[in-house]
């Protein structure tokens, strides 16, 4: 039986991993695609503490290797369920094995939300994509457009402006919800277009995109626009539907935990984006990743 199974090898995981292994505890990694989660296919991370810029494949292969050095464990594998309890122990099945341990960190963070359009599915690969940096190269010299206000969306408009011949910024409101430092660099940026207070209600195309419906949030009239592709960048959603009611969780999927990062069942704990908190970022996933290991390594 291991002391601590990590579920999830993004920067909370992985944080969780380096902590234990540092305290002496016998520690596996659940991840069902590759390590470094959401931060991976990041152009350019600028805040985070000592390093001016960086990018999410350096930052997150740093850490990983980081939790190799210190002997941490891994499983390529998706977990299917988690069953047990802290005084008999827990039992982590995944599609292709089975480990016991003693304590639990969920780190299995959150995957992007999609539009829920008609042909979305069918598109994807064929002008629509979820993540600029891996597809980006794509559309060198094309007209594309990115669905979202975050910083997820600026930041890949802005890596794509140095790629496509034109960019349209297109969010539901006129407020964007990303740093104001990026809104202004990405307002500087002669080949970024923004189309503000609409959102994208129809892709069309026989077997690509072609172009999309851009419906007002304002009362204006629709208008179509012709792109070669669209990058969705509206957010994650939790990844918690492997726990299948094992902890709680809210409304919308994220498990219930507090700073402390305890769950609603003893010697499992919660950490990263997947947990119900204010700020969702690589410092505070981070901070998760070591507050969650310290607890369990004080209950063993
Ligand atoms: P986000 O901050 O949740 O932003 C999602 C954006 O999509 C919002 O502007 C939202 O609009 C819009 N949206 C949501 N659902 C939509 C829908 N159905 N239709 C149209 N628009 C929709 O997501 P994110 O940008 O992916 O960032 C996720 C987290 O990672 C954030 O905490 C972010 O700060 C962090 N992050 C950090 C870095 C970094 O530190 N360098 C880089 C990337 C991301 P409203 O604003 O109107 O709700």
């Amino acid at each position: 039986m291991k002391d601590i199974i990590i579920i999830g090898a993004g920067t909370a995981g992985l944080t969780a991993a380096i902590y234990a292994r540092r305290a002496g505890k016998d520690v596996l990694v659940y991840e069902g695609e590759t390590y470094g989660g959401q931060i991976l296919p990041t152009p350019e991370i600028e805040n985070f503490p000592g390093f001016k810029r960086i990018s999410g494949y350096e930052f997150a292969t740093a850490i990983y290797e980081q939790a190799i050095e210190l002997g941490a464990s891994f499983e390529y594998d998706q977990v299917t369920s988690i069953s047990g309890s802290f005084e008999e122990g827990f039992t982590v099945k995944s599609e292709f094995s089975e480990n016991q341990a003693r304590t639990i960190i969920l780190a299995s963070g959150a995957r992007n939300r999609h539009l829920n359009l008609p042909l979305e599915e069918k598109f994807l690969g064929r002008g629509i994509s979820y993540c600029a940096t891996c597809d980006g190269a794509f559309f060198k010299g094309k007209t594309v457009a990115v669905n979202g206000g975050g910083n997820t969306a600026f930041e890949d408009a802005i890596y794509l402006s140095n790629l496509c011949s034109k960019v349209y910024l297109i969010h539901r409101r006129d407020g964007f919800r990303a740093e104001q430092a990026l809104v202004e660099k990405a307002k500087n940026i002669p080949n970024i277009e923004f189309l503000t207070n609409r959102t994208v209600s129809s892709l069309n195309g026989t077997t690509q995109l072609e172009s999309i419906i851009l419906e007002s949030t304002i009362g204006e009239p629709a208008s179509e626009l012709v792109i070669d592709g669209l990058f969705v960048a509206i957010g994650q959603t939790p990844s918690s539907d492997y726990l299948n009611g094992f902890v709680n969780i809210d409304a919308a999927g994220y498990i219930v935990a507090g700073e402390d990062c305890k769950t609603s069942v003893d010697g499992v704990f919660a950490a990263g984006d997947g947990r119900t908190k204010a700020l969702r970022q690589l410092t505070t996933a981070a901070s998760d990743g070591a507050i969650s290991a310290v607890n369990a390594c004080a209950l063993l």
